[in-house]
């Protein structure tokens, strides 16, 4: 049988809202926090939960933010939860900006916009992005994913934040993987912010999640999704405290090292065609790897002393300069508007992400000397990082 599909779409031009909120700072650097608002239907859990949770930061730290108030933005409040734990009384020192997006479900077009129209700003003052697309789809599993730059603030944050779940909680240890599928995607891939995106995550053992549909709905997540918004207020919880720690404190508590060890699970995983060199990816990635260390170590012995200001900047400078360093600045040869080296969403695998995607989309084409020149391009990006976390 031959079946004839035709999809009728209207294209329509029409504005879109990004919603912006800024808490002051004394230094210029900023943290951005964001959510998008759009949803394709009823929206309960995609973006609602995460609009939910975005509220209560700005209601916990006094902001007089418009978020919430402009007509545009209109987060079904259906969900009113009371910060327990104090995000305290960390002095900011940099700024926070708080995005509620619009245009996320079209093609991430809030973000794209703002942050390309703002980019010289970010990538010399950005130190990360924190989004929270939904606080929890239904799952009971923190499934951050993100760059493993942010693993160790993340994992220090949410040993504090109280469990919703009791003994049953769990972290998903996979968290480093980058997909293409909310609003991080300009500022990790495109700019290289270091970027996360925070969710309780659904398993097997989970309710269906009816995503982008009109089921996704208060009555599902107060039947079965998250009964008693338990998990929505310890997703705010955990999203401040990250977000105001980063802004606060003066040493960044990020880990080179963890990163150095995800490449080098890349590497592992690469499999390209015996006929390419390889050999000297691995050398740089242990480089970078001794290097990455020596600059953890050098920062974990700071937090001893009162450290200078020199030293402030020599570790928090260099942290920034990873994901920077690892920017190709003509992009991906088969989509140039992504630039980062280490990490991509995949070329085909939709929401998957993958470990050096010059090389991983170099392989699509089967190509020896295609994938040599990738490989190639990607040691060179391992060796610049390498020199510019180098320590005296
Ligand atoms: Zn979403």
């Amino acid at each position: 049988m031959l079946v004839d599909l035709v999809n009728d779409t209207e294209y329509i031009d029409m504005k879109l809202y990004n919603v912006i909120g800024t808490i002051k700072g004394a230094l210029s650097e900023c943290v951005v926090l964001g959510n998008h608002h759009d949803p394709w239907s009823a929206g309960c859990v995609d973006p609602d939960t995460g609009s939910s949770a975005m509220n209560e930061v700005v209601n916990r730290k006094g902001s007089r933010s418009r978020l919430g108030t402009s007509q545009n933005h209109v987060p079904q409040n259906h969900v009113r939860t009371q910060l327990c734990i104090s995000i305290d009384v960390y002095p900011l020192t940099v700024r926070s900006i708080l995005a509620s997006w619009d245009g996320e479900e079209y093609g991430l077009l809030g973000t794209t916009a703002w942050a390309t129209q703002n980019s010289d700003h970010l990538k010399r003052n950005c130190i990360a992005y924190i989004n929270v697309d939904e606080s929890t789809n239904g799952g009971d599993i923190l499934g951050p994913v993100g760059s493993p730059l942010l693993a160790e603030t993340l994992y220090e944050a949410a040993k504090v934040v109280p469990s919703p779940l009791g003994e049953e909680a769990e972290v998903d240890n996979g968290w480093c993987l980058l997909d293409i599928g909310s609003d991080f995607t300009v500022s990790q891939h495109h700019l290289g912010i270091s970027s996360t995106d925070l969710a309780f995550n659904a398993g097997p053992r989970h309710a269906v999640y009816q995503y982008h549909t009109k089921y996704d709905s208060t009555l599902w997540m107060e039947r079965f999704g998250d009964p008693g918004y338990q998990k929505h207020k310890a997703m705010a919880q955990l999203w401040g405290l990250v977000a105001f720690r980063l802004a606060s404190n003066a040493v960044l508590a990020l880990s080179a090292t963890k990163y150095a060890q995800r490449l080098a699970e890349g590497f592992a995983s690469m499999n390209a065609p015996a006929a390419v060199d390889a050999s000297e990816l691995q050398r740089a990635l242990a480089r970078f790897h001794e290097q990455a260390s020596h600059l953890d170590g050098f920062r974990a012995g700071l937090s001893e002393r009162e450290p200078t200001d020199e030293e402030v900047w020599a570790v928090n400078s260099r942290y920034v300069a990873i994901e920077r360093g690892f920017l190709h600045f003509a992009g991906l040869s088969q989509r140039p508007w992504y630039k980062h080296l280490a990490f991509g969403p995949g070329l085909w695998e939709g929401y998957g992400g993958v470990v050096f995607p010059a090389i991983a989309d170099a392989m699509f084409l089967k190509d020896v000397a295609v994938i040599q020149a990738a490989v190639d391009l990607t040691t060179a990006g391992v060796n610049r990082v390498t020199e510019f976390i180098r320590l005296p």
